[in-house]
């Protein structure tokens, strides 16, 4: 039997380690900013197009490499950035396998030029697919120009696996905020599509953070500032008024890298609590510094995750930062701090115990107080008498909506066949008596029928109806709008590209949203049924759906909206309704197509029947 191992080809082994550094365009994207800054560039160029499918090119102003480097970089293991086991250890430097270049010539079509300051002249290479197709002398500025152009073109698997432009898009933005935020002296230009989409000029923190998010940031942004002998914490977190109803932005970085840690988000999240209403999501832009020696070394590329060697330390010394920090704003509870500047905490010996920093709050302060209680309004047309279909639907038989024997074709097609073979008699005079309706635990409606006893779940049936009455009104043009006085609504420029694609499907929701330049839109009139609600967060919550419900090809988008607005603006369970409110909903539940279940498939409303209750009290 001939011997069967063999080496892998070259690029056969750098399009391998490519499916691992270069998932998506926002990878590749990352790795050459990445490269830029450990160049030292001052100034660093990112220009997008077809959100980075057709081209992404890194131009900086940083040191360049020599002739023979610019062909090696290319190389597998090839870097700069270490050169013995040891640097590992006091890595400084964003990248050092000397892997990211070689992947992404892998699979993309690749143009190099660079220059160093003290040589005359710079190097071109030209790479398809790892193969050198040019190298030779040019003449460039200095610093370094990458252009990388149709990424994946040798794989077509991965170019199909790819999303729409705009989630592409939205993955780049996550990564370049997540750099340009670690690096605000550098100044940043975005181009997309040729026009400019960021023009960040060196600054410090809270300008930066401005130029990105908008103007509206700078009142937002409350300061953190602690230092202890185990972590520098230091950055900003928005003040509670302003959390928003989207995850948003919330930014973590230790040693200038961004990291996804959810054990510290709790830790942000338990400092805001009470201050924010529990949909809502704090803002935050917190920096760690600590010793390299107590994170977890990973060196995995692609990888945000880290462990800190002590990680419930820095949970309480950053919860307590956090708290100081919303203490000093005054903003909520009075923070008992004696040392306020010298806040020491010593890593803790094994077996001890945290205890919570001592905070006096003061019980009579309401954040909310002054904001105008969620008020959801149930606002259904009176239409007099009741319809022809809200009637039968008094007598359906009760084994048609018996618990657990729901028919699974929609039940209302079922009874309309029903109905009009069997032409019910109708007799509604029960309905007329005082106790024809009423509420328990503020949560459940309670109405005698024909067949037995129908309980409503408030919420559940609200939100049915709603959704039913979005859909049913998009597909014809003719939402009730009700007019509002036109306010721009901000987002931030991720929403803003999302929302972008998606105003068509507002509009035909009832909306009326127009763009308004930047990140800017205006609203000028609103579906009627979101007239009570607070409809910024109404729109922020559609997004968040949608973007969690994501196909990338925007499969039934107007539904996810609708079922979020319907959602965001239904009464709630707990809410005492008025009787008209309670026959508005069971009425209008039964008109709907399929009353049985809220858009989320959650039972809407259940029948005790006469037979059932009388054998419960059979012997
Ligand atoms: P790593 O960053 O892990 O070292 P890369 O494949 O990203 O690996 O880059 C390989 C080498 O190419 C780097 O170590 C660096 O010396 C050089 N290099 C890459 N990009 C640039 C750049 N923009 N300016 C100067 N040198 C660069
Ligand atoms: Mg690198």
């Amino acid at each position: 039997m001939p011997d069967i191992i063999r080496m892998l080809p070259e690029s056969v082994a750098n399009q391998i380690a490519a499916g691992e550094v270069v998932q998506r365009p926002a990878s590749a994207v990352k790795e050459l900013l990445e490269n830029s800054i450990d160049a030292g560039a001052t100034e660093v160029k990112l220009i997008i197009k077809d959100a980075g499918k057709t081209l992404i090119q890194v131009v900086d102003n940083g040191c360049g490499m020599s002739e023979r480097d610019a062909r090696m970089c290319f190389e597998r293991h090839a870097t700069s950035k270490i050169k013995t086991a040891n640097d590992l250890l006091s890595i400084r430097t964003l990248g050092f396998r000397g892997e990211a270049l070689a992947s992404v010539a892998s699979v993309a079509q690749l143009e190099l030029r660079t220059k160093k300051v003290e040589d005359e002249i710079g190097t071109q290479l030209i790479i398809e697919g790892s193969e050198v197709k040019t190298h030779c002398a040019v003449n460039t500025s200095n610093g370094t120009n990458i252009q990388v152009k149709n990424l994946f073109f040798n794989v077509p698997a991965r170019r199909n696996f790819l999303k729409s432009n705009s989630s592409e898009l939205k993955y780049i933005l996550d990564e370049f905020f997540r750099i340009t935020l670690v690096h605000p002296d550098i100044t940043f230009t975005m181009f997309n599509q040729e026009r400019v989409l960021f023009q960040l000029a060196s600054a410090n923190l809270r300008q930066r953070i401005v130029a990105l998010f908008g103007s509206n940031y700078n009142q937002k942004l409350i300061p953190v500032e602690q230092q202890t002998v185990m972590v520098n914490i230091s950055g900003f977190i928005g003040k509670p008024e302003f959390a928003k109803k989207t995850r948003g932005e919330q930014y973590f970085f230790a040693n200038s890298r961004f990291i996804r840690n959810p054990y510290l988000h709790h830790a942000v999240e338990a400092a805001f609590q009470e201050l924010i209403p529990k949909d809502s999501f704090p803002t935050y832009f917190l920096y760690l510094e600590l010793d390299p020696a107590n994170i977890d070394v990973n060196i995995h590329p692609t990888k945000t995750e880290i462990n800190f060697t002590d990680s419930k330390s820095i949970y309480a010394i950053l919860q307590a930062a956090v708290r100081q920090a919303l203490g000093k704003y005054n903003l909520t509870t009075v923070l008992d701090f004696e040392q306020e500047q010298s806040m020491e905490i010593p890593p803790l010996k094994p077996g001890q115990t945290i205890n919570q920093p001592q905070i006096t709050i003061n019980p009579d302060y309401n954040p909310f107080e002054k904001k105008k209680e969620f008020q959801p309004s149930l606002r259904f047309e009176n239409q007099g008498s009741k319809s022809k279909v809200g009637e039968w639907r008094e007598n359906i038989p009760s084994s048609f909506i018996h618990p657990g024997n729901i028919p699974s074709a929609p039940l209302a097609e079922l009874i309309d066949n029903l109905n009009a073979e069997n032409n019910f008699s109708l007799n509604l005079e029960h309905d007329k008596t005082p106790h024809a309706v009423f509420q328990i635990s503020n949560s459940y409606i309670l109405k005698e029928t024909s067949g037995g006893l129908l309980i409503i779940d408030q919420q559940a049936a609200h939100e049915r109806i709603l959704y039913e009455k979005f859909i049913a009104q998009g597909s014809t043009d003719k939402n009730p709008r009700s007019g509002i006085i036109p306010v721009t609504l901000s987002f931030s420029p991720d929403d803003a590209v999302l929302i972008k694609d998606l105003l068509e499907d507002f509009n035909a929701l009832g909306f009326d949203i127009s763009e308004f330049g930047n990140h800017d839109f205006v609203l000028h009139s609103i579906p009627v049924d979101l007239a009570n609600t607070d409809y910024h967060g109404a729109v922020e919550q559609a997004l968040e759906a949608l973007k969690n419900d994501f196909t990338g090809k925007h499969a039934g988008k107007q539904q996810i909206i609708a079922k979020s607005l319907a959602k965001s603006s239904a009464v709630r369970r707990g809410k005492s309704l008025k009787k008209e409110e309670m026959e508005a909903i069971h009425q209008k539940l039964f008109e709907c197509k399929v009353p049985e279940f809220s858009p989320d498939g959650k039972p809407a409303f259940f029948m005790l029947s006469f037979d059932e209750l009388s054998k419960k009290f059979k012997t």
